[in-house]
């Protein structure tokens, strides 16, 4: 094992990292850790510390980590064949396999899956697939795709216009052309303080429409959104949002695509959130939980309806001219089965239903009253804690003041990892869906401290 000195002074000297103010870190003032290990909901950094990673990776380690059925199916795949293509037919007994998994946990209207490598590429992908579905029905004009403001879809070309942060677009000539924004659907935020939860998703509704009616029907191809908004915020949709919004997609023969990257596999409670909201996708994105993040896998899967017309199209002008390299990675594709089989038989998503409203509910009694806890609020295994300069007058912390970062770097001392979610001061929970309530009141003790800490 290296020093930690050397291993530092290398990741400085070598290492560009996603996400992170650089020159910082060149300079060696980011706190990163480098991590040497993972057991249950706990990881080890290099110095010896453990600590509860209460947002699962990046809220992906769904069944938490040091699962030696993975890596064993991992490494077993790996003895026995660790690549072959998916191009023309071609496949292996873990991708066909992983395939119908999917497919027999997905709503019934749906299809089939492609496989990709990541959330970004299978946002990508989804576009493309929207786009080639309206050239084959002789709709060329009926591309732009509608996403909301807040919105997280990856951080590609593609996928990063599709996001709605700023972060993501700055300085990077994005969002591309194609790409409109909608209201965000995040009710504590709202402008008029006076309007009910019905209302302001009336509001969404009617914003739409109006964008779509702005634009033009005929350029409108899909509607993408995460059914519960994550990386902006960690916002369960307000009442009668979803209700308000998918009978305008239907009425102008928008598509939609539910981004379940987040939520696929359990998070809420639920195999997959989309039919708890009562939706029902053209297309879904799945990333994070197929694989629990032990290889990196993603799948778009395509409704019937979607499907028939990727027929037809192929039908009259031969093979899609769609895929990657690693479309569907045998090492990726063996880790989705044992990661699957694992969901099942420890009944993850059975304790997100229970451990994260218990978490959610907890974190309430504790901090609910606080002076400068302004909305806590999640659904399964998600949990936000937004904090306030004032309650009364809804007035927010100045960012430079980097409020949130200080707590959880706070909670970080007391052993235990959230993050600060951009755009807010929102500390962010997203534990392995094999969270305990022992371990929940963990996370709660930190955070009631380290709020007590910065905030008084
Ligand atoms: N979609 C959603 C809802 C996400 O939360 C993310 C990542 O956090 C992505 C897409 C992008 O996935 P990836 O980072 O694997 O490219």
């Amino acid at each position: 094992m290296l020093t930690n000195d050397q291993l530092s002074q290398w990741d400085r000297d070598s290492f560009l990292h996603p996400s992170t103010h650089l020159a910082q870190h060149a300079r060696g003032e980011v706190q990163g850790r480098i991590i040497i290990g993972g057991e249950g909901c706990y990881i080890t950094d290099r110095d010896g510390s453990r600590l509860l990673d209460a947002f699962a990776g990046l809220y992906c380690v769904n069944v938490g980590y040091g699962r030696t059925e993975i890596a064993d199916a991992i490494a077993e795949q790996a003895r026995e064949l660790a690549y072959y293509h998916a191009y023309m037919g071609h496949g292996t007994e873990a991708s066909v396999t992983l395939s119908k998994m999917v497919m027999d946990r997905a709503p019934d209207h749906m299809s089939k899956v492609y496989f990709g490598q990541g959330g970004s590429d299978a946002n990508e992908t989804n576009v493309k697939l929207v786009w080639y579905y309206n050239n084959i029905r002789g709709l060329p004009r009926k591309k732009k795709i509608i996403s909301r403001w807040r919105a997280y879809h990856g951080s590609g070309l593609m996928s990063g216009s599709l996001t709605g942060l700023n972060l993501f677009h700055r300085k990077f000539d994005l969002p591309l052309d194609m790409v409109r924004h909608t209201t965000s659907p995040y009710y504590y935020r709202r402008d008029t303080r006076e309007m009910s939860e019905p209302l302001f998703s009336a509001q969404c509704a009617a914003d739409l429409e109006q964008l779509i009616d702005t634009e033009g029907a005929d350029t409108i191809a899909a509607f993408i959104a995460e059914p519960m908004l994550g990386t902006g915020g960690i916002v369960p949709p307000p009442e009668g949002y979803w209700e308000a919004i998918t009978p305008i997609l239907e009425k102008h023969d928008i598509l939609l695509i539910a981004d379940e990257v987040i939520t696929g596999f359990g998070r809420l409670g639920h195999m997959f959130a989309s039919p708890a909201y009562g939706l029902t996708p053209d297309i879904m994105t799945i990333a994070k939980g197929l694989t629990s993040a032990y290889a990196p896998l993603s799948g778009s899967i395509v409704s019937e309806k979607v499907w028939k017309v990727l027929e037809q199209g192929t039908d009259e002008n031969g093979p899609i001219g769609h895929g990657w390299t690693y479309s569907a990675h045998p090492i990726g594709a063996a880790a989705g089965v044992a990661n699957l089989k694992l969901i099942d038989s420890l009944g993850l998503v059975e304790n997100a239903a229970t451990v994260g409203p218990y978490l959610t509910a907890q974190m309430q009694a504790a901090l609910g009253d606080h002076a400068h806890v302004g909305d806590i609020r999640g659904e399964g295994m998600l949990t936000a804690v937004e904090l306030i300069a004032d309650r009364d007058s809804r007035t927010y912390f100045d960012p430079d003041r980097k409020i949130t970062p200080q707590i959880v770097a706070a909670m970080g001392r007391r052993g235990v990892i959230a993050r600060a979610m951009p755009q807010g001061d929102i500390i962010g929970f997203a534990p392995p869906l094999c969270l305990t309530r022992e371990e929940a009141d963990t996370v709660i003790t930190a955070t009631t401290e380290a709020v007590a800490e910065v905030l008084g």
